[in-house]
């Protein structure tokens, strides 16, 4: 067995106690290495304590008072969206000649176009300007820097709090955004304008009324306080949940994107896409057992907009459902 993988799994299986004892509610483990580390230079002394995530916590030695600071988040996850979202609007601008790329278009008949993205990214730029930037002004004044601890979190502790940080975002976005489907009201003032296009692409992840964007910002933010989590686990939940959410919106079914890679469990880009085109279906974010469980589940089209049998029997009953009424 390569030291690597060795490493891997003594820290997963030494990683359950601890994370035993978050779950009922004691911390003794981390509090305990927070006072007993011997510290060199603000790393953790070799042959003392080790966890695999260790070299990438030690990469904020020499930056803390940046890391530290509670506009670090803010700059991070802005940083991010941005970079992430700019090479699916390269392939959407540039790619339209490459027939390869334009096979895993899930509605190719669908073009962006520069009144579109400037559409798109106008509604982002002043989201940006108007709220998210006096929020982190305020975060900057009034929020304690970060406590950055010596010792960086277990596998298994920063695996699964991000993990149980995605499925209760779920569960409470499928019931925020069901809600503002149902209520007329709510849907036609805050949520219709992130359904002002029916085809959606990578842009279209951010372009949210500013309650819809308050309210994705705050559940995002504050999920990671139920677990008390480290702060490279808060951090690395919020590029998580970044990428899961504009991965969503890319309007693309690549074969390596998540929902390819999680047996079935993510919804990706596919999923979304067709809530974008049946309002009343697919309203989980991330996961699929609700839409399941609830009966507002409706197959996907997959790359080169195929519509699969399952749709097509789903679109069939519909149409048999609404003669009958
Ligand atoms: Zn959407
Ligand atoms: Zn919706």
């Amino acid at each position: 067995m390569s030291a690597s993988v060795y490493d891997l799994v003594f820290d997963v299986l030494r990683s359950f106690p601890s994370a035993i004892d978050e779950l009922v509610g004691s911390n003794t483990e981390n509090e305990s290495l927070l006072h007993e580390n011997v510290t060199i230079g603000g790393a953790v002394a070799p042959g003392k304590e080790f966890r695999i995530l260790q070299p990438l916590w030690d990469l904020r030695l020499g930056r803390e008072a940046f890391v530290a600071s509670p506009l670090f988040p803010v700059v991070l996850s802005v940083t991010f969206y941005f970079t992430l979202c700019s090479p699916f609007m390269a392939a959407d601008l540039w790619g339209k000649k490459w027939k390869w790329l334009q096979t895993f278009k899930i509605q190719p008949d669908f073009d962006v176009t520069y009144d579109h993205l400037w559409d798109t990214l106008l509604i982002t730029f002043w989201n940006h300007i108007l709220y998210i930037l006096p929020a982190a002004c305020a975060q900057w004044v009034w929020t304690p820097d970060t406590i950055l601890p010596p010792v960086a979190p277990t596998l298994f502790e920063f695996v699964w709090h991000q993990f149980a940080g995605l499925i209760i975002f779920d569960v409470q976005y499928y019931v925020w955004h069901r809600t503002h489907h149902k209520i007329r009201f709510l849907y036609k003032h805050v949520h219709a304008l992130h359904h002002r296009y029916a085809a959606p692409f990578c842009w279209v992840t951010q372009y949210l009324h500013p309650w819809e964007l308050i309210t994705v910002g705050f559940l995002t933010t504050t999920n990671t306080w139920f677990f008390n989590c480290h702060p490279l686990t808060t951090w690395s939940y919020m590029i998580l949940s970044i990428i899961v959410s504009v991965e969503a919106h890319i309007g693309y079914d690549f074969p390596f994107t998540l929902n390819h890679l999680s047996f079935g469990w993510l919804g990706g880009a596919p999923k979304h896409d067709m809530h974008h085109l049946k309002p009343q279906t697919n309203f989980e974010p991330f996961f699929n057992h609700l839409d399941r469980l609830c009966g507002t589940f409706c197959p996907v089209m997959s790359a080169g907009g195929v519509r699969p049998n399952d749709l097509l029997e789903y679109e069939r009953r519909q149409k048999e459902t609404k003669k009958i009424r």
